[in-house]
């Protein structure tokens, strides 16, 4: 039976000399994060830290995760937005039509007054 001298050889959290760490300066690790758009974010967590699983990434605000060949899905979280996309895109198209359809009105009248020759 040994007793004591197993006990006694094993010091937790001893360093080396010399590397006497400074208040400020826990230890810390990096952890990777990827969004959707590739974007890679690295932030530092303390060593007791849980790693959350995903990260908002700074850049373009997607959720991130640590593991890059499958990063999460971009939510779909705008309700509003679709339907004044859709109105917005209806407008921009009738609109784009009444200033082509004036632009050749114009040049069809310049054309007939002998101002422009196509
Ligand atoms: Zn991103």
């Amino acid at each position: 039976m040994a007793s004591g001298s197993a006990i006694r050889g094993s010091r937790v959290g001893a360093g080396p000399m010399g590397e006497a760490e400074r208040g400020d300066t826990a230890p810390r690790r990096r952890v990777t994060y990827w969004c959707a758009n590739g974007h890679e974010t690295r932030p530092s967590f303390a060593i007791d830290a849980q790693i959350p699983e995903s990260w908002d990434c700074p850049r373009c605000g997607l959720p991130a995760s640590v593991d890059s060949g499958n990063p999460p899905p971009v939510p779909r979280n705008e309700p509003y937005k679709t339907h004044l996309a859709y109105v917005k895109e209806r407008r921009s198209d009738e609109e784009a039509r009444q200033i082509l359809e004036e632009a050749l009105q114009q040049l069809r009248a310049r054309v007939s007054r002998g101002e422009v020759i196509l």
